[in-house]
């Protein structure tokens, strides 16, 4: 196997794990916008689009060594979970062996934190054993967003609702239960998880930062060592077409409207500056930094001058 892409952040070391490698989407998968929008965003061939085009995304997991700790940050698909999503459908994915390959036994991992509670973010939190899911990181804390729990647990609530009512379409298309009862809630009964706020210190120099828009409590994780720093988006960016047009919101976003405003806030105050951002669904390579471009902004491969 071919050895994990990986950054140093002064004493921190980052390496990507991949779920789901490099594959392209039409733009209006993601977003309300033309080929032709992405095609004039020249910047991003070959690298983050096609020469027709469309759009390269990545599922990954980046592994956060920091103090002796080893913190695994957003979970992916998984395996054997059923999915509406044909491709994300009862997979069959290496991710477990491949974190193993690459130095990191599932049981070494101490802490886990989900960005936010959907369905490309908590996969391995669980795996499939004699029919039950069980934790995949049995020696980790699982750290969920307090705000994000509660959204989550007002929808399974609806969820149940509804389906009590009789009204399972309108149950189904929430397809909340699911992803919960194979990824989120085996976790609790474990009693593995821990609640935590927006701002939550994992250890010192790596922090959660509040994102919201794209879910209630989203959060990015940010890390200072040695002078130097990082940021993992999370799906505060889905796509770095999303730099140039930062209003440009996800289909699936909780609300587009402060999605935008996150993104607007946070590009402003990260661009031009030596702050390596580390996409969560950015392909392969995967970081770069924020520059200015025009009246909005870009991402380099090299770092501003
Ligand atoms: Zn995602």
């Amino acid at each position: 196997m071919e050895a994990p892409a990986s950054w140093r952040i002064g004493d921190v070391r980052v390496t990507r794990i991949v779920d789901m490698a490099d594959f392209t989407i039409t733009p209006q998968f993601l977003f309300d916008i033309e080929i032709e929008t992405v095609l004039a965003q020249d910047w991003m061939q070959p690298h983050f689009a096609t020469a027709t085009g469309e759009l390269l995304v990545s599922v990954h997991a980046f592994i956060v060594e920091a103090d002796g700790r080893r913190i695994l940050v957003d979970t992916c698909l998984g395996n054997d979970k059923q999915r509406h999503t044909e491709a994300w459908n009862m997979r069959q994915g290496t991710f477990l062996q491949d974190l193993a390959a690459a130095g990191f036994p599932p049981e070494t991992i101490d802490t886990v934190i989900c960005t936010h509670l959907h369905v490309d973010h908590v996969g391995w939190n669980t795996r499939l054993e004699n029919g039950r899911w069980i934790p995949s990181f049995p020696n980790a804390r699982y750290l969920f967003g307090r705000i994000e729990w509660d959204h989550w647990r007002h929808e399974l609530e609806e969820e149940q609702r509804l389906s009590e009512a009789g009204d399972d379409h309108a149950a189904q298309l929430l397809q909340v239960g699911m992803v919960m009862g194979d990824s989120v809630l085996p976790i609790i009964d474990a009693g593995l998880h821990q609640l935590v706020e927006v701002d939550h210190e994992i250890t010192p120099g790596v922090w959660l930062e509040p994102t919201p828009g794209h879910t209630p409590g989203h959060v990015s994780v940010h890390i200072r060592s040695g002078g130097q720093e990082a940021i993992i988006t999370g799906d505060m960016v889905h796509h770095p077409l999303q730099c140039a047009f930062p209003e440009l919101g996800a289909h699936v976003d909780w609300s587009s409207t402060m999605s935008g405003e996150t993104r607007r806030d946070f590009f402003g105050r990260n661009a031009d500056r030596p702050i390596l951002i580390l996409g969560t669904h950015f392909p392969t390579p995967t970081a770069g930094w924020l520059v200015s471009h025009g009246s909005s902004w870009r991402i380099s491969l090299t770092p501003p001058a």
